[in-house]
Formats: C-alpha cells, structure tokens, sequence
C-alpha cells in the first residue's frame, strides 16, 4: 500500500501487512528483538512502519493509531523527516498514559491530542520543542520499560 492511498478513514485491518504482522506478535510474541542487556525478550511496544511516497491522501506525513493495546501501530511516508517519527511517537505516549489522559499535556481546544503552542513537537503542525509538563506526561506512559 502506498501513502498516496491512506487516509484518516483508513483502518488498521485495511493495511493487511501490518495488521497481519501485529496479530502475529499479539498472538505468538514473535517478531521482536531480543534484548542482549537482559536476556530477555522485550514486549513489542510499537510497530513503525515506513510506506513507499511523500504524503498521505490527506496530506498528512504521520498516523499513530490507538490499538488500546500493544503492539500500537506508527506509519510514516518514506518521504518525511525524522520529526514526523517523533511526533507520532509522542501520540502513542499519550495514548498509552497510565491515568487514561490521551490529550497532549498542553491541549489545543479544538484538537486535544495536540499542542496548543506553535513549534512544539505535539503542535498539529509538528515542531521541535517539548514542554516540561509534556516530559513529565509522556512517562507516564505504560510502554515506557523501567528496571
Ligand atoms: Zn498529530
């Protein structure tokens, strides 16, 4: 599937490649690296998958969607910059906040899972900056490992 061919209707289950690869981690934990530190094998967090082309049909460099469970799913045009990647990943921190909070830590009113500021990396229009109280929020996160 191309870029140019998805779109915010575009469901998961549509994108046969990664729904297919997502059930097999769910169902079988495979396909995931194991982590030398701790001998041991990681639970796959997030799938981030690049797709041949620029943009989505919506124009869009970024989709983050939220299983409601892991493996959480990124897909990003081959295209886009390392931002995008980054962006969508801090989607997925807030979709998996431990308080059940998927808004951005600084809302916009009228899209809530993005910033309201200009320049900040949740921005609906991502930048490179990230608050203190979107650091605090995002490890929060579930997928987070800690020791
Ligand atoms: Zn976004």
């Amino acid at each position: 599937m191309k870029a140019e061919e998805i779109d915010d209707d575009t469901k998961l289950s549509e994108i046969k490649v990664i729904d297919d690869l997502r059930k097999k981690i769910e169902i079988n934990n495979e396909a995931y690296d194991h982590d030398p530190n701790t001998n041991s094998n990681p639970p796959c967090s997030v799938i981030v998958a690049y797709v041949n082309g620029e943009k989505f049909k919506s124009g869009k460099i970024g989709y983050a969607y939220d299983t409601n469970s892991m493996p959480y799913v990124v897909l990003i045009p081959e295209a886009a910059g390392s931002g995008a990647l980054a962006h969508e990943i801090g989607h997925v921190l807030n979709y998996t906040n431990s308080t059940g909070n998927k808004d951005d830590a600084e809302p916009d009113p009228t899209q809530p899972s993005h910033n309201v500021n200009p320049g900040n990396l949740m921005y609906h229009i991502g930048g490179d900056k990230i608050s203190d109280v979107q650091c605090k929020k995002f490890r929060e996160s579930t997928i987070i490992l800690r020791p």
